[in-house]
């Protein structure tokens, strides 16, 4: 398989798939107005021009600060799939889902699916925290679904799905009662450890602490989705011990302080 290039195959998803919808608006994608350009490789990307693109001049903007990125120096045009996604704001706006079958602009939750179930390769994926920053020709393009990586803004983000899914079910489990800062940053309030029970929040956060810091958690945070809070259960009456000491094996309830948390 001749792997594209990241705006390349993105370019040839919005043309596979003309419009996409997302829950505010349809949004439109149509060719881009290209011409002959004589050099054979893109100032941006670095890939095949085939002879078809837009002058540097012309598709880079002013405002543009991206030039580090710049795989082509020396070329004075930007490949079709480049010129395409610098014009269009959309690329910027919002998350990228691409393969050569279809674009898809997806939400948080729409991601944390696709993620423990990608496309088949190969396929792009930037999801946009900001909506300002170029993230399409940054991004790798994969041809794994196992191992495979993704930009969360500007951070390359390498993801096996098992591990992310592993992630998630303890991520997901405190965040009924927490919020995703104080999971990512570890600083629970004290109250709310009560609420999910100091025993659970002990075990999950024993786990997650190996996480923390590293990239695949801040993605798992970032998908996470909220579970409804399980019902409150009533609490059982203690057993009564009789003077025989039957019931023994039933201790009351372990007396748990949140002392030195
Ligand atoms: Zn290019």
């Amino acid at each position: 398989m001749q792997i594209p290039t990241a705006t390349g195959l993105i370019y040839e998803a919005a043309m596979a798939t003309g419009t996409v919808a997302t829950p505010r608006k349809n949004i439109a994608y149509t060719q881009i107005e290209t011409v002959d350009v004589a050099d054979s490789y893109c100032w941006l990307c670095g890939g095949d021009t085939n002879g078809q693109g837009v002058p540097t001049k012309k598709a880079i903007k002013p405002t543009f600060t991206d030039h580090p990125y710049a795989r082509g120096q020396g070329s004075q045009s930007i490949c079709t799939g480049c010129a395409f996604c610098l014009s269009r704001r959309e690329m910027r706006n919002y998350s990228i889902l691409a393969s050569p079958a279809e674009l898809q602009h997806p939400s948080r939750a729409e991601w944390r699916e696709i993620l423990l179930d990608p496309p088949n390769p190969p396929f792009v994926c930037c999801l946009a925290v900001s909506g300002q920053k170029h993230l399409t020709f940054k991004a790798p393009v994969n041809v794994d679904r196992q191992r495979f990586t993704v930009m969360l803004e500007e951070q390359p983000i390498h993801v096996s799905p098992k591990k992310l899914e592993h992630l998630l079910d303890m991520v997901e489990e405190l965040y009924v009662y927490f919020t995703k800062n104080e999971i990512i940053t570890g600083n629970y309030s004290q109250h709310r450890i009560k609420e999910c029970g100091i025993r659970q929040w002990g075990e999950l956060e024993g786990m997650l602490e190996f996480w923390r810091g590293r990239p695949l958690f801040e993605l798992a945070l970032f998908v996470a989705q909220k579970k409804e809070k399980p019902e409150v259960k009533p609490v059982e009456p203690l057993p009564t011990v009789d003077c025989c000491g039957k019931g023994e094996d039933k201790a009351p309830a372990e007396q748990l302080t949140l002392n030195g948390l």
